[in-house]
């Protein structure tokens, strides 16, 4: 027996919205599986934080449909309240209200019926605050104030949680350890969560999946190994991590370049760029090698190595932290990894399935 798919927590679906002449979301679809997390991640002013305005029910659509936990929130015909939508808020500047103490502000939209008090404690538990339950939102750092805010979101069993830019405020370091804990705490409370940001490696470390978001749409939904290694067309590619892009002739399933001959497993015929990650691309010291090292940039764990070809092409590899030619000596640079192909002036004789709103695009390896 094959077990049951988790059920679908939140669906966006065809989501349009404009703001006099500005478009900010143009038929955005995707869905949120129960219990999982996702990031919705682009660019400044792509449609994020409308998006998690409309599904809160604080702004409605021009077109499309909304369904939280199975019920339509948001349709032609229906526009539920954002009060009866039970989804949980945590904004960027934490919105904690400065007169109630912790405990008080996390019990805020809980009844006393319900348990109020019980429930108050465990969610603190959950974030780890107990101890700070009687302190007021001034004597709070950052990073427990947005914990604060969390809690409360979480504390009345939302359907879904919605978190935006929730890690902005605060300094490298201590996003890295609240990211964690964030993370830790949506898994252990079972919630479905979406939040939203513009940081790649927040989106790529935190989130089960994540919605790439370009000029108001949704141009890709997937784990993010997958966002990282197959972007779907040369938009997401381009906003994904850093490529190196190399011209080269395609003539069928091989791409002539500055590399040598690169196999594609698509055939494409014309100039085809090749994007290809700087971890794909292996550096040595060698005298005959086609280009002389540059510059670098060193970060401890690794280093990005500039290399510029006798072409005139420049590239970027990533190298351990002991490769330590000068600027100056001659390096060889071999592809050992995937490559990404889009075409761009030619013909791909045989076209993609799914690649209809996408420049065609292949994967390939070194021949
Ligand atoms: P950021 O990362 O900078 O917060 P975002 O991806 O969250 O950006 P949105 O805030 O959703 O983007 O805005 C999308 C587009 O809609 C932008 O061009 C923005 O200027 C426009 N917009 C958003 N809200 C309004 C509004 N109330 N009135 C007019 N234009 C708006």
């Amino acid at each position: 027996m094959t077990p049951e798919a988790p059920p679908i927590a939140l669906r966006c679906d065809g989501l349009s919205k404009t703001y006099g002449a500005a478009t900010a979301l143009d038929d955005a679809s995707f869905d949120v599986t129960a219990g999982t997390i996702l990031a919705l991640l682009g660019p400044s002013g792509c449609g994020k934080t409308t998006t998690l305005r409309l599904i809160a029910g604080l702004d409605r659509p021009d077109a499309g449909m909304i369904v939280l936990g199975g019920s339509v929130v948001q349709g032609p015909d229906v526009s539920v309240p954002p009060e009866r939508r039970r989804v949980g808020l945590v904004f960027q500047d934490y919105a904690l209200f400065p007169h109630l103490d912790v405990q008080a502000n996390v019990g805020f939209g809980l009844s006393r019926r319900n348990g109020r008090a019980a429930r108050v404690a465990e969610t603190l538990e959950l974030v780890g605050l107990s101890a700070l339950a009687s302190r007021m939102p001034h004597e709070l750092s950052g990073g427990q104030q947005q914990r604060v805010a969390l809690a409360r979101a979480l504390a009345p069993k939302p359907r879904v949680v919605l978190l935006d830019e929730p890690f902005s405020n605060l300094d490298a370091s201590l996003r890295n350890d609240l990211r964690n804990d964030v993370r830790r705490v949506l898994r252990e409370s079972g919630a479905t969560a979406v939040f939203v940001t513009h940081d790649q490696e927040e989106a790529l470390s935190l989130a089960d999946q994540v919605a790439v978001m370009i000029d108001g749409r949704v141009l890709q939904v997937a784990p993010p190994h997958e966002i990282y290694r197959q972007p779907v067309g040369r938009a997401v590619a381009d906003f994904i991590g850093q490529f190196n892009v190399i011209e080269g002739a395609g003539i069928g399933r091989a791409v002539v370049c500055d590399l040598g001959t690169v196999t594609i497993s698509e055939p494409m015929i014309g100039t085809v760029d090749l994007y290809v990650r700087p971890e794909a691309l292996q550096i040595s010291e060698d005298p005959s090698g086609q280009g002389v090292i540059e510059s670098r940039r060193f970060f401890g764990h690794d280093q990005l190595v500039r290399v510029r070809f006798d072409s005139g092409l420049i590239v970027e590899c990533r190298a351990g932290p002991t490769f330590l030619p000068p600027p100056g000596t001659r390096a060889r640079v071999q592809l050992d990894g995937d490559v990404l192909a889009f075409l761009r002036a030619g013909v791909a004789p045989r076209r993609q399935p799914g690649a209809a709103f996408a420049p065609p695009a292949a994967r390939g390896r070194p021949a």
